[in-house]
């Protein structure tokens, strides 16, 4: 029988991947989308009839109640959030209500309606905050240092929650950075492969940075679906840390961003104080010896692989306007 999932985030980086995979898989695929003025629909425009958009917000208990009871799906990935932790800072009530107070709107639809759905939730590296230990495991301690890492740390306790009270099939995957071209304008990562390219085709003259030495576990967002996919076709339902396991410093991010252009970065690239980020966590970098030896994944590309495509594709994205 064909398999039935429900994607909530679907207009996010990785709703598109996790749905691009799913469809590829036979699943019958349905993704929430909340109202907006102007379409969202950019990231998944190419998927065509392959999902099926549904209306609803995780703000809104009824309308998550009413596409699960219309849908009934097997499978539930909840992506949706407010993802971006400067805003967090600013909107924190904002980011509560979508990425913690959602998640148990969710959750108790997901008890009321279609218990036995599986569902997974994505938690993030960002509720170590300030980590005791490095590499991170599923058993560090939760430190959150920001609004948007205590808004995740409570969603996934939640999720635990409804795993060992409810019996729920749900589980947590904890995923470090994780980037593509797909990914959001606003962060750092991609701010630094579309300037590259900006300056390449020149359009652009500098590019501003806070800590150069700031250093992060990134890998791609196609790996990661990958993983989350996998979490939720075990026996049982657990949490995973889902992880590059190795650590880039952003200097090392320019350096190939501007290489793969033909140019050398330090011609270009200047620290802003102005940039530095207030609350940088220490040594986040995940270990991925449970997924690794449970569900056997690891990521299939490289860091340099997933700078090189992102900034490619800047170039071409750029050079299509221009035309
Ligand atoms: P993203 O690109 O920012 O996408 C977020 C998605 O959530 C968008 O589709 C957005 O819809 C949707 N959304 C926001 N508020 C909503 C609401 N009230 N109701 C319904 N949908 C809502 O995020 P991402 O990078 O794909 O990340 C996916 C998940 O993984 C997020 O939960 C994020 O916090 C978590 N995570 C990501 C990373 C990472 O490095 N990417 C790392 C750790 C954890 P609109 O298009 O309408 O805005």
């Amino acid at each position: 029988m064909t398999k039935k999932a429900l994607i909530t985030g679907l207009t996010g980086q990785d709703g598109s991947y996790l749905a691009e995979l799913l469809a590829s898989k036979g699943y019958q695929v349905y993704g929430l989308v909340r109202r907006t003025s102007t379409s969202s629909l950019e990231r998944i425009s190419h998927l065509g009839s392959q999902v099926e958009i549904v209306s609803g917000d995780l703000l809104d208990q009824c309308s998550l109640m009413d596409v699960i009871n219309d849908t009934e799906p097997d499978e539930i990935y909840n992506l949706a959030a407010q993802s971006y932790v400067p805003l967090s800072w600013t909107q924190p009530a904002l980011t509560a209500e979508y990425t913690a107070l959602g998640v148990s709107r969710l959750l108790e639809s997901i008890r009321r309606c279609k218990p036995d759905a599986r569902f997974y939730q994505a938690s993030s590296s960002e509720v170590f905050g300030q980590p005791d230990e490095s590499p991170q495991t599923e058993r560090t301690a939760f430190r959150p240092r920001n609004p948007y890492g205590v808004a995740k740390a409570y969603a996934h306790w939640m999720t635990a929650n409804y795993r060992q009270h409810y019996h729920l099939y749900a589980c947590c995957g904890i995923t470090y950075t994780h980037e593509s071209p797909r990914r959001g304008a606003e962060f750092v990562f991609r701010k630094i492969t579309s300037t590259a390219a900006k300056i390449k085709l020149g359009l652009a003259k500098e590019l501003r940075l806070g800590n150069l030495e700031a250093k992060r576990d990134w890998c791609y967002a196609k790996d990661a679906v990958r993983a989350m996919w996998l979490m939720l076709q075990q026996e049982k339902p657990d949490d995973y840390i889902i992880a590059s396991g190795e650590t880039h410093s952003v200097k090392e991010l320019v350096e190939c961003a501007f290489s793969s252009v033909g140019l050398s970065w330090q011609d270009y690239v200047s620290v802003d104080p102005e940039f530095y980020r207030p609350d940088e966590p220490v040594q986040l970098i995940g270990s991925i010896d449970k997924i690794k030896n449970q569900l056997d994944w690891q990521p299939e590309y490289s860091f340099a692989h997933l700078v090189e495509s992102m900034v490619e594709y800047d170039l071409k994205k750029l050079t299509d306007s221009q035309v």
